[in-house]
């Protein structure tokens, strides 16, 4: 659903026409976000307060929303925000994809100055219960279900117009059973738990790509009872969740194509994923639907350094780690196929801004810069050391052009 609004331009007065000298036309509205203590992508190593993006509006329901017509985020200090309402008026937000995408589904935290200005605390809280957005006085409550209800939800025509303008960004070239297989990540899987660009797609190689997602049956969906999840965060914290039809769908379209033209380039056919979309975890890349972490490449590849991975970081730890100390049998292998896979989403720089694995760390694909080596320091570094971040670009829907209704009725031929 989508409001009727008008917009105004950032910064700009309300035309409300002051009434008396003394009495202000508009109150100082601030919130005031506290997030749970954080740590990075993986839990390792402390980490900024999540860069979440918010448009505010101010009016009410009888009169209408004027909205702020940018996209602000929030610093890595401040976590407020400050906002100028019109006497008389109420204000409310949108926050993460659901405002930086302009979608603006889910409004939240609405509050209506009394004569005076205000603060309103929202507090982060791993309390596994419904989203509230409203306020209680001048304090509400972010939960996983809230995130989860502020980030958007991909729907198959959002996906279509996404592949269309990631044609268009990015040059195209790929077999649009690539695009059929991202496209299915946002209907029902038809009881598999992957994605799959199905068999027999490029002359002379009989393979399928599988993209499969850790603690998931390929073949029927169900979750395992024990071990690691790709969606580990969101179960804890959102009641009746359900991966594929809650969280596989807020991942960015852009972020699933990206790993899928990289396996077809690097000639990889299985791309395992064990982080998408999450809410109450690192920084704001995974939960604003653009991240997607890769564990392993064709099945067998950990994508790791090689050494006894936790052993090796936790000091109680360590005198075995010293005395255990392998040779990674897979080393050649595995650096060879992850040159090629990174090299093909360095390449992809309209399509992806970062990548980070456990031996090098791209902030920005188009910087021009080299990127660094992953020296296992506290922080990113250590987070990235035994998986691949990807994080893709905010893609946007593009108006159609001719080669582009093409590729829709072949797209839409296929679906
Ligand atoms: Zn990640």
């Amino acid at each position: 659903m989508r409001a009727k609004v008008k917009t105004k331009p950032a910064e700009t007065p309300d035309d409300t026409p002051s009434t008396t000298a003394t009495q202000p036309s508009t109150w100082s509205v601030t919130y005031e976000l506290k997030f749970l203590p954080l740590s990075s992508c993986r839990g390792f190593g402390a980490s900024s307060p999540p860069r979440l993006d918010y448009v505010w509006e101010s009016g009410s329901e009888g009169t209408g929303w004027v909205r702020d017509t940018t996209t602000r985020r929030l610093d890595t200090e401040g976590k407020t925000v400050p906002i100028k309402v019109p006497d008389g008026h109420s204000v409310r937000l949108f926050l993460n994809s659901d405002a930086s995408g302009g979608f603006f589904s889910y409004p939240v935290f609405e509050f209506t100055p009394n004569g005076e200005d205000a603060k309103i605390t929202i507090t982060e809280t791993s309390e596994k219960a419904d989203a509230d957005p409203k306020l209680q006085g001048r304090s509400g409550k972010m939960n996983g279900d809230l995130w989860m209800k502020v980030s958007h939800q991909y729907t198959e025509a959002e996906v279509r117009d996404l592949l269309r303008a990631a044609h268009a960004e990015a040059g195209g070239g790929w077999p649009h059973q690539i695009d059929r297989a991202v496209l299915s990540a946002y209907g029902p899987l038809k009881g598999t738990g992957m994605l799959t660009t199905e068999p027999q797609f490029r002359l002379g190689d009989p393979d399928p790509i599988n993209m499969v997602f850790q603690g998931f049956d390929p073949k029927t969906g169900a979750r395992t009872e024990d071990g690691n999840h790709v969606d580990d965060n969101a179960h804890k914290f959102i009641p009746n969740w359900d991966f594929f039809r809650h969280g596989l769908p807020r991942v960015h379209p852009w972020a699933l194509l990206a790993m899928f033209i990289a396996a077809w380039e690097a000639k990889v056919d299985e791309v395992e994923i064990n982080s998408g979309w999450r809410p109450i975890l690192g920084a704001i890349g995974h939960r604003n639907g653009l991240g997607l972490d890769v564990i392993s490449l064709t099945g067998t590849l950990k994508l790791n350094t090689g050494a006894p991975l936790y052993l090796e970081y936790f000091p109680k730890w360590k005198v075995h780690v010293n005395a255990t100390k392998v040779v990674d049998p897979h080393r050649g292998e595995k650096l060879d196929l992850i040159n090629r896979f990174r090299e093909s989403l360095y390449a992809q720089k309209n399509l992806v801004k970062q990548v980070f694995d456990p031996w090098k760390m791209e902030e920005d694909t188009n910087d021009g810069r080299v990127p660094l080596d992953n020296s296992n320091r506290p922080g990113n570094e250590r987070a990235h050391r035994d998986h691949l971040h990807v994080t893709a670009r905010h893609g946007k829907a593009k108006p159609l052009d001719i080669l582009d209704l093409v590729r829709l009725s072949r797209l839409a031929g296929l679906a």
